[in-house]
């Protein structure tokens, strides 16, 4: 790091590692993203492979940059998930504890009150989290009226809480979509998991146009879109672009894009496909970072299951949010103080909510309409 300070111009000083660090970043970190290349919506295939199939560190260096271009890199997103309503779920996802059709450890229970949930968004807000997620095992909310009422003033409370808020509730019709962005939703998870090609091999009970049909909606309320993939489901390097090519297509890309290794559940019927390699993360992390530049790269499930240095190495590539807390959806999940120890020790520091540009706009065009 001190040939690096010195590298930078900065005379050395009594400052700690930690404090040095923190100068370094500060020195490359961008004012504005004027001096970085225009965003691009018309990636083919091929050149997303060329990207993903170049040498790693090359990769990972590029994604570095593209990645300082458009964000602070000393600043990771702390996000905590909870599931509202678990089990139960009546799709076919394959690599699910939650879907009714196999047997697992995950037992179905319904949609908790509100002051539960209000009570661990407190939690999480006083721990350093800034974004506040809740998950329901649901194919959509049809019929659910009054459960969508109660997750309605979830948000509304969540959000008054001052963090970003988001909901992931299975398929969405635009009115309901209408109706969580008037309550006060910032984003809205439903990911697209995989390629276009490699999905019916993983989810036979939706197609991936239903899934594209409820980002529509999201994007068209004027919401935040939350939508990756998982690795690990049994998928080749072509599909890993391919779900990356899916969403750098998009009029828009989607503010959040999250990086699941997948974690096997004992009775699903991926329960014993392997690990997926940490050199496969980080390419598919560097590659999103690339083709997606704006975006949040959200390391997500499967994080506790990596080391520190590798952890380190994926936000090097340009991953720049975590789950954090004392559980996702039904998987382990990095402890806030475990988190903290570690960002502490590499110079990292908690992003404030609405610190991504492109939420914030969304958000400030929310108020604008509510004072209207
Ligand atoms: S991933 Fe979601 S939609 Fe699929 S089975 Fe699990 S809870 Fe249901």
């Amino acid at each position: 790091m001190s040939r690096l300070v010195l590298r930078a111009g900065i005379r050395p000083s009594g400052f700690s590692i930690v404090q040095q660090s923190r100068r370094f970043l500060a020195t490359v970190a961008p004012k504005s993203s004027s001096s970085a290349p225009a965003t691009r919506y018309d990636w083919s295939h091929n050149e997303i492979q060329e990207i993903y199939d170049g040498p790693l560190l090359d990769l990972v260096y590029r994604a570095s940059t593209v990645h300082r271009q458009h964000h602070d890199p000393s600043k990771i997103q702390l996000c905590t998930l909870m599931n509202i309503k678990t089990g139960g779920c009546s799709e076919d996802c394959s690599y699910c504890s939650q879907s009714s059709r196999y047997s697992t450890p995950t037992k179905a229970s319904p949609l908790l009150e509100v002051e539960p949930v209000l009570e661990a968004a407190r939690k999480a807000k006083a721990n350093g989290s800034t974004r506040f997620c809740m998950g329901a095992a649901w194919r959509d909310i049809s019929g659910r009226k009054r459960g969508f009422q109660r997750i309605l003033e979830m948000v509304r409370e969540v959000r008054a809480m001052d963090m970003e808020v988001c909901t992931t509730l299975g398929m969405l019709t635009p009115e309901q979509a209408r109706q969580l962005k008037e309550a006060g939703l910032t984003a809205y998870n439903h990911n697209l998991d995989t390629s276009r090609e490699f999905y019916p091999q993983v989810i036979t009970t939706r197609s991936y146009d239903d899934r594209l049909g409820t980002l529509n909606a999201v994007r068209e309320a004027g919401i935040s879109v939350c939508s990756g993939g998982i690795l690990g489901l049994g998928e080749a390097d072509h599909d890993r672009v391919g779900l990356i090519y899916e969403v750098a297509r998009m009029p828009e890309h989607p503010e959040s894009f999250p990086v699941n290794a997948l974690v096997p559940i004992p009775g699903t019927p991926l329960e014993k496909n392997e690990r997926v390699p940490h050199d496969t993360l980080v390419r598919t992390i560097a590659t999103a970072r690339i083709v997606l530049p704006e975006t949040i790269v959200r390391l997500a499930a499967g994080r506790n299951t990596l080391s520190e240095a590798e952890q380190m190495m994926c936000f090097m590539a340009g991953a720049n949010a975590v789950f954090t807390g004392e559980q996702m959806l039904t998987t382990p999940c990095s402890p806030w103080d475990v988190d903290k120890t570690m960002m502490g020790k590499w110079g990292l520091k908690g992003m404030d909510s609405f610190e991504q540009k492109n939420v914030a706009r969304k958000e400030d065009a929310a108020l604008r309409d509510s004072v209207r």
